[in-house]
């Protein structure tokens, strides 16, 4: 399983889907990505190899300068389109992927099932989705949502969101899975391994466990869970292509 990010001033799609094969190594049974081209969300997402992606993305011609993109290796509902990430929100402002594992996800499901929330699919994924446009549909602060909806989510993740009412900024949240920034001059990149764009960008930063990022072509910032601002340090990889 792996996650790709992007965001800058170009058409990010074939940089995601690149990083996105050079992470195959990790395993996976379905693959997508969302695109944000002018002022649209597109989704993409099926079961099977990234060569059906491809397809898919061709076909649609898919574009956009925020994109985020997933490998799903299943730990919960079959591998299926409706379970492949991304996962959205029920307005299809918001989107997630995700790589991990939602211990608590079922208890979280059950309150959001009552107060009217609809799934789309069996993954533990979703609940993310869903959980941050309840908080963000309170406070319309998309990096507080992020926040609350983390401090009750429970197990591993890795875990990239865009807002379709925030398309200047991917948002990053981390803990015990991987996750790695890219920094090449006004593009980011985000990736599970810096393979993924290593050879867009040798600046990476480490993203660590407890943490939140946005990123913005032309601004990174890191907090901590309670949303202190962290130092974010940029160290050169010696990784080659
Ligand atoms: N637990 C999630 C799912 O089954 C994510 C799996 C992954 O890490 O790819 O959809």
């Amino acid at each position: 399983c792996g996650i790709t990010g992007y965001i800058g001033k170009n058409n990010g799609v074939e940089k995601v889907l690149e990083g996105l094969s050079k992470l195959e190594y990790r395993g996976y049974d379905s693959a997508g990505l969302a695109a944000i081209d002018n002022g649209k969300l597109n989704i993409v997402k099926t079961k099977g190899r990234l060569k059906e992606l491809e397809k898919l993305v061709l076909e649609g011609k898919v574009e956009g300068n925020v994109v985020i993109g997933h490998t799903r290796w299943a730990t919960h509902g079959v591998p299926s389109g409706a379970n492949s990430h991304p996962h959205t929100s029920m307005d299809g402002k918001i989107a997630v992927v995700h790589n991990g594992i939602i211990e608590n996800f079922r208890k979280i499901k059950d309150s959001l099932l009552e107060k009217g929330y609809v799934f789309k699919s069996e993954t533990d994924s979703e609940v993310i989705g869903h959980l941050i446009s309840y908080y963000y549909d309170e406070n319309k602060d998309p990096l507080l949502a992020i926040k609350k909806a983390f401090d009750s989510l429970e197990g591993s993740y890795a875990c990239l969101i865009i807002f379709l009412d925030h398309a200047d900024k991917i948002f990053a949240v981390k803990k015990d899975s991987p996750l790695v920034i890219g920094v090449g001059g006004e593009e980011v990149y985000l990736a599970s391994d810096p393979a993924a764009f290593i050879k867009y960008t040798k600046n990476i930063i480490y993203l660590e466990n407890n943490e939140i990022a946005t990123l913005g072509s032309d601004e990174i910032k890191i907090f901590n869970m309670d949303l202190e601002k962290v130092d974010c340090k940029v160290e050169k990889s010696n990784l080659n292509e």
